[in-house]
């Protein structure tokens, strides 16, 4: 499939669902608290679920048969609230200014993968985690979680840990879903940590903080360069596919904390573990310190359909 070819039928895709929504009306439910319905200012509404003119990021390894067009990446679909399509592209309304303490989701990895809703599909549920030497990863990630939680709870912060399946909608000052790694053999150590596409402008800054912090505390490389379509593909990121992930304005994350199949990073996971989750709070703390509630949920996010397309392949 050529790019050209792809982008000529996306744009058609566009027109034609824009003239879809205009047809059927285009009213939102807004279901969810804390999202609201949203407001057709100078633009059409989707409802929640409903077709986006826009594609999937493409994820070679999770094409659904059942929703492709053979050789092209499904389409995204409406988040909780609803969006607006409009000239410029998706706009994703702003939530309702949460009030209170700052909330901070921590999804502890492979929790509870056995009870995802059928929209997660059975490609997840087979992603049991890694194990080594005995230790399983979902009893890594939940241990530094539980001390994460202790020591935000001590700051005055709420803090929800957050299993596999992902609360619909999900709103909150910040999102960091926990995992570890393994290679196989041993040799890799290190941490990553990435964020998705399509989101508020704040995740870059989240994901520095938390390598700063990270690197100090734990003393581990940052391993950046294995960093896979998993990390910035991950499905709790993806709010075009799966009503149950993170809304669009919560700033996200994820964060391999080490590799259980390297004995230097499996001692430091599981014996130094409330010092992972020192660092991991003081980088949380860091962002929430720079970027005030005020500006996480202070705009509506505009996505340009463009920004959907597969980037052109380099010319010979
Ligand atoms: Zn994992």
């Amino acid at each position: 499939m050529n790019v050209r070819r792809l982008v000529v039928i996306a744009v058609a895709g566009f027109v034609v669902v824009v003239a879809i929504v205009i047809a059927s009306g285009g009213v939102a439910p807004g279901s969810v608290p804390g999202l609201p319905v949203a407001q057709p200012a100078n633009g059409v509404a989707v409802q929640a679920g409903a077709p986006l003119p826009m594609l999937q990021d493409i994820d070679p390894e999770d094409l659904d048969p059942a929703r492709d067009i053979p050789g092209i990446p499904p389409v995204a679909l409406a988040p909780p609230g609803g969006a607006v399509v409009q000239a410029n592209g998706i706009r994703i309304p702003k939530p309702v200014m949460p009030s209170g303490p700052r909330r901070i989701g921590i999804q502890v990895g492979h929790w509870m993968t056995d009870q995802v809703p059928a929209e997660l599909g059975t490609r997840i549920t087979f992603q049991t985690g890694t194990s080594w030497a005995g230790v399983q990863e979902v009893d890594v990630n939940m241990d530094v979680a539980q001390r994460i939680k202790a020591q935000l709870t001590a700051r005055g912060y709420i803090v929800d840990l957050i299993p596999t399946t992902v609360p619909v909608g999900y709103l909150a000052d910040v999102f960091l879903a926990l995992h570890a790694d393994g290679d196989g053999t041993g040799e890799n150590s290190g941490f990553k940590l990435a964020h998705g596409s399509r989101r508020g402008p704040y995740e870059e800054n989240l994901v520095a903080q938390l390598r700063d912090e990270y690197a100090k505390l734990t003393g581990l490389p940052n391993d950046f360069e294995h960093t896979t379509r998993n990390m910035t593909a991950y499905f709790a990121f993806n709010w075009g596919r799966y009503q149950h992930a993170a809304a669009a304005h919560t700033p996200a994350a994820i964060l391999e904390m080490g590799y259980l199949s390297n004995d230097h990073d499996r001692d430091l996971l599981v014996n130094r573990a409330d010092g992972v989750a020192t660092a991991i709070v003081n980088g949380l703390q860091r962002f929430l310190d720079d970027v005030p509630r005020s500006k996480i949920f202070g705009e509506d996010l505009i996505v340009p359909p463009q920004r959907s397309f597969p980037s052109p392949s380099p010319r010979p």
